[in-house]
């Protein structure tokens, strides 16, 4: 059976570890100094609950709350990770006016998506309670992870959950 092919975008404020997260998960390391504006789409072939995928994911260099949704960001993905740091309480704002924009330019009622609040090993300055996190996902009828990139923590549940999110909607669409 041919792979199904997954694009997933990988959204949130300036450093907040889009693009270690998916190093850690494609390569299995840990980079601690990426280059920030580096756009890259990464592929990885992951097999879940009996079927293979084919997992494209772009890294995004970042949006800010001037960010402008970039129109080729709302066509053609499956989902959508959007990630904060839980040590930024202004990335956790950024995300969630990602998401408003997000919403208003994929123009469907229900988009896939999973919010990561990352860098959990940062325990001591933490600004972001796990609460809020969960809180913030459940208004959004969103997914939530907590993940250190840095440990590879949950890194590989928070993949597994964008494709679980885009299986449930693609079901929710057929039975339409
Ligand atoms: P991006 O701008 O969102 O792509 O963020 P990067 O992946 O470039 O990471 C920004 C900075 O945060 C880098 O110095 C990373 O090493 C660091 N970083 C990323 N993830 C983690 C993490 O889970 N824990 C810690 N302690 N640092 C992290
Ligand atoms: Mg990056």
């Amino acid at each position: 059976m041919p792979s199904k092919q997954r694009k997933i975008a990988m959204m949130g404020y300036r450093s907040v570890g889009k693009s270690s997260l998916i190093i850690q998960f494609v390569e299995g390391q840990f980079v601690d100094s990426y280059d920030p504006t580096i756009e890259n789409t990464f592929t990885k072939f992951i097999r879940l609950n009996s079927t293979e995928y084919e997992v494209k994911l772009v890294d995004t260099a970042g949006q800010d709350e001037y960010s402008i949704f970039p129109l080729q960001y709302s066509m053609d993905f499956h989902g959508y990770v959007l990630v904060y740091s839980i040590t930024s309480s202004k990335s956790f704002q950024i995300v969630q006016i990602i998401y408003d924009k997000l919403l208003d330019m994929v123009g469907k009622i229900h988009v896939p998506i999973v919010l990561v609040g990352n860098k959990t090993d940062l325990h001591l300055e933490r600004k972001i309670s796990t609460d809020e996190g969960k809180r913030l996902a459940e208004k959004w009828k969103a997914a939530f992870v907590e993940t250190s990139a840095k440990r590879n923590e949950s890194v590989t549940d928070m993949f597994h959950a964008i494709l679980s999110e885009i299986e449930r909607s693609d079901g929710h669409i057929q039975e339409k």
